[in-house]
């Protein structure tokens, strides 16, 4: 009789034996801030210099005109809406399965998030879905790139335009990811990213728009600095923005890590097809889908969805616990969607334009639900960054679970 391993998190060894890194530099990111610091030139009011200079290295990256950095990519996403001229009370169509920011900022705006249930297949906005949904007040659509796979941009830009609606495409798993030959952010009338710590491009925090739309490039850029205008006076403002502004080390860093960017982005997709194909045979383990126009995923996370009736109806969560004690570096993802947060639940806004008859206790969406609750497991980007033999040891840390709770 075969003899079954001990799991790792019962004292057993671990499966996978290395550790993931992230981020990855080396002494030439170090020089670049140190001279900064000694340059004494640490912030620039005027976003000159290394900032503008990042700027135009991140929009010709993306294949876009116009950059405009930020604080994070948060605020990136709510200068977006701003300057697609949301009005108090306009409906903006997010999924309910994204980080909290993404429906947060349409809050922040006076404006209403309805949730839109996402794709079985990719976790992403399910078009169909996202046109049902579209009312009179509807304004924006903000499709999220989860993970680094895009949106069925064809799809929605086709609904958007039939509907005189704005696209700000949520890229903030979505570095260097490609739709259709293109990069993700360049295909909507904004794309907004985030380089917080765990992003697939970082300085530790900060965030970017970019698009190819000269008005609302400008306006973007006022909001970001305080509502001055190029070409105007540091006392002139023009406009009701904010002081937003990235510091010159977050830009020189930044400079420097998005020369690793593509390269990083080509191991991500092609480990994330290798290990796609080592998972899809294994029972109750089913990858999300490629092909729907990602011809370049960068695998922010690795998804798949797990079965507990593969593995003896272990939770999900307990199969993550296993896991991770295994050495894959992962995570049981988001325990609900969007809507059950009690900010939405009690209505909490602290906004006075939403209007009283909004209620998100009635709404539900189930294939959210379902990849909260059951399905959904994420590998991290990090660990994307291995070996072929990673992605290896990752699938048999998988059977090795599998294994031993159907003994
Ligand atoms: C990280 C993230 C954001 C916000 O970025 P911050 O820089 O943390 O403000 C927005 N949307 C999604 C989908 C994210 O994952």
């Amino acid at each position: 009789m075969e003899t079954i391993a001990p799991l790792a998190i019962h004292g057993g060894e671990k499966t996978v034996g290395r550790s993931f890194p992230w981020p990855v530099f080396d002494e030439s990111e170090v020089e670049a801030v140190a001279d900064l610091v000694r340059s004494g030139r640490w912030g620039d009011p005027d976003c000159a210099d290394t900032v503008e200079t990042f700027e135009k290295e991140f929009a010709a990256y993306c294949g876009a005109r116009y950059a405009v950095s930020c604080v994070n990519g948060s605020v990136s996403l709510r200068l977006a809406l701003i300057a697609c001229g949301v009005r108090p009370g306009d409906e903006v169509i997010v999924p309910p399965y994204t980080f909290i920011a993404t429906a947060s900022v349409v809050l922040e705006v006076n404006c209403v998030p309805v949730f839109v249930d996402i794709d079985p297949d990719t976790y992403n906005l399910d078009p169909k879905a996202v046109e049902a949904a579209i009312t009179d007040k509807t304004r924006v659509i903000i499709p999220v790139h989860f993970a680094g796979q895009s949106c069925d941009m064809d799809a929605l830009m086709d609904l958007a335009h039939r509907n005189g609606l704005k696209v700000i495409e949520d890229a903030a798993h979505a570095h260097g990811a490609e739709y259709r030959g293109r990069k993700l952010g360049s295909i909507g009338d904004v794309g907004s990213f985030s380089f917080q710590s765990s992003k697939n491009l970082t300085a530790g925090e900060g965030g970017i728009v970019v698009t190819n739309d000269e008005a609302l490039y400008r306006m973007m850029a006022s909001l970001r600095n305080v509502g001055r205008m190029e070409g105007g006076q540091w006392y002139d403002h023009f406009n009701p923005g904010c002081n937003y502004r990235i510091t010159q080390m977050q830009a020189v860093l930044l400079s420097r890590q998005l020369t690793r960017l593509e390269k990083q982005t080509r191991v991500r997709d092609a480990n994330g097809r290798y290990l796609g194909a080592l998972l899809d045979g294994i029972d109750g383990i089913t990858p999300l889908t490629r092909g729907h126009g990602e011809t370049l995923h960068c695998y922010h996370l690795f998804i798949f969805r797990y079965e507990a009736s593969q593995f003896g109806q272990l939770p999900k969560r307990k199969f993550v616990e296993m896991l991770g004690a295994e050495g894959v570096p992962c995570s049981a993802g988001y325990p609900h969607p969007l809507y059950k947060q009690p900010l939405f639940q009690n209505k909490n806004f602290m906004c006075y334009a939403i209007p009283e008859t909004v209620d998100y206790t009635g709404v539900y969406c189930p294939v959210a639900e379902r990849a909260c609750l059951d399905e959904a497991v994420w590998i991290f980007q990090n660990a994307l960054l291995g070996t072929r033999e990673d992605m290896e040891s990752f699938a048999e840390a998988i059977r090795k679970i599998q294994r031993y709770v159907t003994a």
